[in-house]
């Protein structure tokens, strides 16, 4: 992935101090909920580096231990004001993890995930902002947010109280692909939850009074129209099943739960309706009773080709000699809940590889491209004077 690339100009990235930093990182632990060291880590590392962090309290709302790490750049020039953005958490298994360097690539010790999702956006951000304070760089005003509990449901992001960050652009780190993939594109996102109730009775001696819901649901489930892949802009997946209580009771509840992802919310709308209303009519026909919860959980975004945002990128990419390549993603990130914010965002790559495995990695000389690519994205912005 990195063969054909040569930084243009001398590159100020310290490599060095990069996979320290993102080593550190790695073997601070970091799940959903349970941010709290490495949020003070990264206070920590923020105050070394003589910025002034703050954390505000999104955290509270989900019962989790910390909050989002915040930090304010003030300007040396009249220039755009621009966010830098990554997330502090990791997926299970996260605990424990440990960092193996091997020539360019880092991986796990295979037990658990790397957590280069994120933390390679986050090591990235730190290492430009050290650079940006070393080498004195011009800038316009800098946001950085290390946003908690990502993973779980872009909590960190819908609580980020956006009135005390008014970037024009944003920049997210986190995804993968070759540096230069930015995702400018990204799926709306409904949850569903379908709750079957039947009646409960004893298998053995009265089972003509039960009504049973696993029976109802799985023909509920057997009707429905689609599942997995619907067209190119739209998925779904019913994800869990639970219910039943003993061998020997008719299982009087069940609840299945699911979701719908598309590019279109249109078309994310019309499907979630067919699911819903095939639901509704194998369950009636079963004699069992249906509670159905359809929660939009964030929005899509496009950013269009043409949009200034991609014009700041092309500049970054062509002055580093790196293609630009712009991608519709199926996943969602802190980038959908920004856009739905208001301020422009997209997801550059880190170049972070098999993420949420075991086998999880990333290229140093990735993650070197990636942090001077944020730096690029900086000296075009000044180009642009507000
Ligand atoms: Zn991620």
């Amino acid at each position: 992935m990195s063969k054909d690339y040569s930084i243009k100009n001398e590159s100020n990235v310290n490599s060095k101090r990069l996979v320290d930093v993102f080593c550190d990182l790695v073997r601070t632990d970091s799940t959903f909920g349970k941010e709290r060291q490495m949020a003070d880590l990264l206070i920590e590392k923020l105050t070394e580096m003589g910025y002034e962090p703050y954390e505000d309290n999104s955290g509270e709302a989900i019962g989790g231990n910390a909050g989002n790490v915040i930090t304010k750049i003030p300007g040396t020039i009249d220039a755009a004001p621009l966010l830098f953005m990554a997330h502090m958490d990791t997926v299970e298994p996260g605990s424990g993890k440990v960092p193996i360097i091997n020539g360019d690539i880092i991986t796990s010790d295979g037990t658990t995930v790397l957590g280069g999702d994120d933390l390679a956006g986050v090591a990235c951000i730190l290492e430009a902002i050290h650079v940006l304070k070393e080498q004195q760089m011009p800038h316009g005003d800098i946001y950085v947010v290390f946003s908690i509990a990502e993973e779980g449901g872009l909590f960190g992001a819908i609580g980020l109280d956006i009135s005390k960050i008014p970037a024009k652009y944003a920049f997210v780190l986190d995804e993968g692909g070759p540096i230069g993939t930015v995702a400018v594109k990204a799926p709306y996102y409904n949850k569903v939850e379908f709750k079957v109730k039947g009646k409960s009775a004893h298998a053995g001696l009265s089972p003509e009074e039960g009504v049973s819901a696993i029976k109802a649901c799985s023909v509920a489930i057997a009707n429905l129209p689609f599942m997995g892949r619907i067209d190119e802009d739209t998925t779904c997946n019913l994800g869990t099943i639970k219910g039943g209580r003993a061998r020997n009771i008719v299982p009087d509840e069940v609840v299945a739960e699911g979701e719908l992802r598309s590019i279109s919310e249109q078309k994310l709308n019309k499907y979630t309706d067919q699911w819903v209303q095939s639901f509704t009519e194998s369950i009636k026909m079963e004699k069992a009773v249906l509670e159905v919860k359809v929660e939009r959980s964030y929005d899509g975004f496009f950013v269009p080709e043409d949009h200034a945002i991609m014009a700041l990128l092309k500049k970054a990419t062509d002055s580093l000699g790196l293609p630009l390549l712009p991608h519709s993603t199926g996943g969602g990130s802190d980038t959908n809940i920004l856009n739905t914010k208001g301020i422009t965002a997209v997801n550059i790559s880190v170049g972070m590889t098999n993420v949420h495995s075991t086998n999880e990695q990333i290229a140093i000389s990735d993650m070197a491209k990636a942090t001077e690519l944020v730096l690029e994205i900086i000296k075009a912005n000044c180009m642009d004077i507000k």
